[in-house]
């Protein structure tokens, strides 16, 4: 494709987005699709012959489009808000378009100072102090692992230098909290802790880290010869948003010298308010934080933030210096390959900076209190209709809620709800995500796309009630 072809095929593609987005509330938000109904439409084999590009985007709309749930769509109260707002995916154009690769500094120096510059503003943003630096990662998963490979060798004192986790040392233990994410224990796990090695703590009634028994496990480890290394906390955890008592976790750290990680993946986005911050009350005493501008933010996914507090160890942990990339510039410059595991590295920088600048703080923070009042509305809505429960308490945009009609057992109230969630999903009028709480089902409302008004709000609460009653 010349770049004359490619202007008109781009324009095309935009303006196929710019009609998507403003049509996509009038789409199912989650059609039908049989497994293996969209593998069945597409050739077996790559063509061998050139084809037009036309047939190309004629098979996006005819193929995939009635293949996808619309995560954009205002009706989408699913998992958790993904917003790609239109501007970052404009810098997401950019950065693909550019097609430049940051390896050294030197290979794409503004890469690497944009994207110094603009994870300082969001550090800014969240209320950190200037002793964190950070740096972007592809998602929390990753920003995770990098954390417990860091508390690995710094607890361990670099034993990946000697034999590793192999060497016959004391076994080193991470605590993670019994609602923490699955990436959390995937992350243990990569890192060679070994699942013996992980403990799961218990939650008190509002779902947080029961830091009684944080105290209590670290102790009986102790006993038993083994070395706490690492806890990760939640801001925000996925089924409940609950948040973590990362003051306590701090302390905890601060005296058996393990690694405090806190996993605000999600939540992480609304310490853009100030009004929000007491929620990570602590935050200063620990060693590694990741947060997603990639959900609820806004930034085209993905686009994740690690920050850490001693970014030497980090690069110490992570750098290696071929001679082929060294350059004279390297005492001078920050070379992200030495932040994390990937050596090549995409204009990540650029999504972010977008949505900053276009949007403005005052603008980001705007949508998200929009949100906040949503779901504090729905909870009230909730909590005043009979037979129905809100189950955890409302911290940010998820609502956890259970229609209990009476004399039921909790088999049936599992089956109703699970039956009226289908109801609800095979209407096409709205997404929410059924999940366990104490072992019972119940439906998790996740408010906070882009263009999720009070109006859909209220829409899915009627509707909600006429699947169920
Ligand atoms: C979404 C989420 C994750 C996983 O994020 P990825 O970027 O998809 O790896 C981890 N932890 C929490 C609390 C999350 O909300």
């Amino acid at each position: 494709m010349n770049p004359e072809e490619f202007r008109r095929f781009g324009h095309q593609v935009v303006d196929w987005i710019a009609d998507y987005r403003a049509g996509v509330a009038s789409r199912p938000v989650h059609p039908p699709v049989e497994p293996g109904a969209v593998l069945a439409q597409l050739p077996a084999a790559a063509p061998d012959d050139p084809e037009s590009f036309e047939l190309v985007l004629r098979d996006v709309e005819r193929v995939l489009l009635p293949g996808l749930s619309h995560w954009q769509h205002p009706s989408f109260f699913g998992y958790f808000p993904s917003n790609g707002e239109l501007a970052s995916v404009l810098g997401d154009y950019l950065s693909t378009g550019l097609g430049v690769l940051g390896l050294a500094w030197q290979s794409a120096p503004a890469l690497s100072e944009l994207e110094e510059r603009v994870v300082d503003w969001m550090r800014q943003m969240v209320g950190l102090s200037g002793a964190w630096s950070g740096v972007i990662q592809d998602t929390a998963s990753t920003s995770t692992l990098l954390a417990l490979i860091c508390a690995r060798e710094r607890v361990s004192g670099f034993a990946s230098a000697r034999g590793g986790l192999q060497g016959g040392g004391a076994p080193l233990v991470v605590y993670v909290s019994a609602h923490s994410h699955s990436s959390v224990e995937k992350a243990a796990l990569l890192a060679g802790f070994g699942r013996e090695h992980v403990r799961k703590i218990g939650v008190d009634e509002r779902f947080a880290m029961l830091t009684d028994e944080l105290a209590h496990a670290i102790e009986d480890d102790l006993a038993r010869g083994r070395t706490p290394c690492a806890i990760v906390a939640t801001t925000g955890t996925t089924t409940t948003t609950a948040m973590d008592g990362i003051e306590h976790c701090a302390e905890l750290a601060r005296k058996h010298a393990a690694w405090l990680h806190v996993d605000g993946a999600m939540a992480g986005s609304a310490m853009i308010l100030p009004e929000c911050r007491a929620l990570w009350r602590g935050i200063e005493g620990a060693d590694s934080i990741v947060i997603n501008p990639h959900k609820w933010l806004g930034a085209a996914f993905d686009c994740s933030l690690y920050y850490v507090r001693d970014p030497q160890h980090l690069v110490r942990v992570m750098s290696t210096n071929p001679s082929y990339l060294q350059t004279a510039l390297d005492g001078r410059v920050k070379n992200y390959r030495d932040w994390g595991i990937p050596l090549g590295r995409r204009f990540r920088a650029l999504k972010l900076w977008c949505l900053i600048r276009e949007q403005g703080v005052r603008g980001l923070q705007a949508r998200l209190r929009r949100d906040l009042a949503n779901a504090q509305w729905l909870a009230e809505a909730v909590r005043a209709a009979p037979n129905w429960r809100v189950l955890a308490p409302v911290v940010l945009q998820t609502v956890c809620v259970r229609h209990e009609p009476p004399q039921r057992s909790a088999d049936e109230l599992d089956r109703h709800t699970l039956e009226w969630v289908e109801r609800l999903h095979a209407s096409g009028r709205a997404w929410v995500t059924p999940a366990q709480l104490d072992g019972r089902w119940m439906v998790r409302v996740s408010i906070g796309a882009l263009a999720t008004e009070r109006e859909h709000v209220e829409r899915l609460w009627r509707d909600m009630r006429d699947a169920a009653e």
